[in-house]
């Protein structure tokens, strides 16, 4: 299946304000954005700026080792997050996409014991996601490309000596 969904660096921008807006509209005012690490890192930026919320945790969540190629469940590595600091708060949790929606669960699932609210925003829901996310801006079931990791990594080129 060659069909990709394409999100560039600027189709982003627009998207997160957009994305920001119907939260805004919702009334929804998060105290924490909690970000999945590492796609979800950006969106929660955007998100946290447009929605002047000062205060972003991060968790970072394994599960994706190729393109649909997956660990059999996703795991929350080290260091996972003191929950204790949640308690009482609005949240708004943020990702990349819910795809199967597990990522989703285990963190909505972590945190739903101790906050006083927590929704979900993401750029992209695929109809199959388990998790049902209160903020989508685009539902797609295509592979997506995302501007942070559709290139490999940067590597080191030879004869590049940089003066301190
Ligand atoms: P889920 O647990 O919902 O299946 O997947 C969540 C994570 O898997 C996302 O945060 C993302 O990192 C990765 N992922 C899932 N679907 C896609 C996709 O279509 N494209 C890319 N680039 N990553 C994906």
């Amino acid at each position: 299946n060659d069909v990709r969904e394409n999100l560039t660096y600027e189709k982003f921008g627009g998207a997160i304000r957009e994305l920001a807006q119907t939260i805004a509209d919702d009334g929804y005012e998060p105290d924490i954005v909690v970000s999945i690490a590492r796609g979800g890192v950006f969106v929660a930026g955007g998100l946290a700026y447009a929605l002047d919320c000062k205060n972003i945790h991060l968790v970072n969540v394994e599960f994706y080792t190729g393109v649909g190629t997956t660990l059999e469940m996703p795991v929350m590595l080290a260091p996972v997050p003191n929950a204790i600091d949640f308690s009482g708060k609005k949240v708004l949790i943020t990702d990349d996409v819910a795809d199967t929606g597990k990522t989703l669960k285990l963190v909505h699932d972590f945190c739903l014991d101790h906050v006083a609210e927590v929704r979900s925003a993401v750029i992209y829901e695929k109809s199959h996601s388990l998790v049902k996310c209160e903020y989508v801006w685009k539902r797609t079931d295509e592979w997506i490309n995302f501007p942070w990791s559709v290139e490999p990594p940067v590597v080191r080129r030879e004869g590049q000596v940089l003066d301190a």
